[in-house]
């Protein structure tokens, strides 16, 4: 079994048989092959391997694509750029913030891995900016996988192929219908909402009809350049119940993100701290920059995008708390209580 501590707080626990760990490396497999990875290719999954899916489904994967597996498992990251080099890991696969990690270490030392090809990314917030971030800085292919605990873990629904235009759902394995969130009918296609799944293959615990939360649209049902014929979704763009509404403005944390990543000497880790003040939500947004980036210039680029300017503080790079294994961005707090 595994288990997410879930979005709301209350644990899901996904049981599997025997066939359905092997249909999650049927899924996850398409993913390797399709990001280009060969048998043989040296696969660093550096997930957590434990009740969290990630670690495992890229393994289970790994193995029936017939890859060479590091399980290194998260954290140490001198180690894993040792691993990297030493065993000339050709794909690597985190969780978003991981990868980002990854990146800024090998800047501080100047160093570079340049056996590493692909990078797998999943879990977190990923917007188009991050992925072009993380993808110039490794020098790599970087791909967004989708997938979670209730449709049996990592790589199951999805992932997008080397055009990039939009997530591949295996369609032979899910059925996937996008609701109007409030009314639950399907939209059209290009039309944003919900997407709901439900499992065709999976034995212990299926899902009819799963609302995921996740919003998102269908780009396109017809074959893709790359010649697969699964339909495809836009990268999920934020959950329905991470939209934040401030000051009677809806956005999403991965619009913050978007945003920062545009300013010229911001750093790659920020915190959104949604403070309740009597009742009313405020923002605040912390990020780490260069020196020479001021509290205006990040007000006033996220004014453009969101319409208001939350107020924040500007850290040196480096300056504001990590962690390891999945990043939280967002942080609540009441006030006057
Ligand atoms: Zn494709």
């Amino acid at each position: 079994m595994h288990m997410s501590s879930g979005s709301t707080g209350t644990p899901v626990v996904m049981p599997y048989t025997r066939a359905d760990l092997d249909q999650w490396a049927e899924c996850m497999a398409r993913c390797y092959r399709m990001a280009g990875a060969k048998p043989g290719d040296a696969t660093q999954i550096t997930p957590l391997f434990g009740l969290f899916n990630g670690g495992f489904g890229m393994y289970h994967g790994a193995r029936a694509a017939g890859l060479f597996v590091i399980p290194a498992g998260p954290g140490n990251t001198a180690r894993q750029i040792r691993l990297a080099k030493d065993l000339k890991t050709r794909v690597f696969t985190a969780v978003v913030s991981y990868g980002v990690r990854l990146m800024e270490i090998l800047e501080e030392q100047n160093e570079t891995l340049p056996d590493l090809k692909i990078g797998i990314f999943g879990a977190e917030v990923f917007s188009e900016s991050m992925k072009k971030k993380i993808s110039s800085g490794l020098n790599i292919d970087v791909f967004d996988i989708y997938g979670m605990t209730e449709s049996g873990g990592v790589g199951t629904l999805g992932m997008d192929c080397p055009a990039h235009d939009g997530i591949h759902i295996w369609e032979d394995q899910y059925i996937i219908e996008i609701i109007d969130p409030r009314t639950g009918e399907a939209v059209d296609d290009g039309e944003e909402g919900e997407l709901v799944f439900t499992s065709l293959t999976r034995e212990a615990l299926p899902m009819i009809r799963f609302r995921t939360a996740d919003l998102t649209h269908v780009i396109s049902r017809d074959t893709c350049e790359c010649g697969r014929t699964h339909l495809r979704v836009a990268p999920i763009t934020g959950r329905r119940d991470d939209m934040l509404i401030v000051k009677g403005v809806n956005f999403f944390p991965k619009q913050i993100e978007q945003t920062l990543l545009g300013i010229p000497g911001i750093g790659n880790n920020y915190q959104i701290i949604v403070e309740e003040v009597d009742g009313v939500n405020d923002v605040r947004v912390n990020v780490e920059a260069e020196p020479g980036v001021t509290g205006y210039m990040v007000e006033k680029a996220l004014k453009e995008a969101l319409g208001f300017s939350p107020k924040g503080d500007v850290y040196p790079l480096g300056g504001l708390p990590r962690q390891e294994g999945k990043a939280k961005r967002v942080f609540h707090k009441k006030i006057g209580e």
